[in-house]
């Protein structure tokens, strides 16, 4: 039982903890975001989980600068990063994010936007059937 033990991180985007193995490590260099999902970058490295809607609440919240020790002025280059995170998903790809002039869309809790397959809405059709109506 020696190799049980895995390092736990925050996700810098959800504030999760989460096994070093479940999030991507993202290092910066030269002013650019640079995915290392092989941990072997040399460098502070900040941890995030590879889904589109950590990396946005992470870049949105610059904490990457924070994570990374780094001014807070300093604009990141997040494309390698976003390239990376959006290829591991089949959706989305050619998808061009300008940063400033884009449509804005306010949501809450990083929710990605899931546009194939259903939901866990309809759970009614799972279990027993319970009646709760209530006659008389
Ligand atoms: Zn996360």
């Amino acid at each position: 039982m020696a190799e049980t033990s895995i390092p736990v991180r925050t996700c810098v985007g959800c504030r999760r903890r989460a096994p070093v193995t479940d999030l991507l490590r993202v290092v910066v260099s030269s002013g650019i975001l640079v995915p290392d999902p092989r941990r072997r970058l040399p460098g502070r490295g900040a941890s995030v989980h590879p889904t589109p809607g950590c990396l946005l609440a992470a870049e949105r919240r610059r904490a990457f600068n924070r994570a990374l020790r780094l001014p807070g002025g300093s604009q990141l280059e997040a494309g390698p990063l976003r390239e990376h995170v959006h290829g591991s998903s089949s959706e989305g790809a050619g998808t061009r994010t300008r940063t400033g002039s884009s449509t804005e869309v306010e949501q809450g809790g990083g929710a990605a936007l899931t546009t194939s397959g259903s939901s866990t809405s309809d759970r009614h059709s799972a279990g027993p059937h319970v009646d709760r109506t209530q006659v008389g």
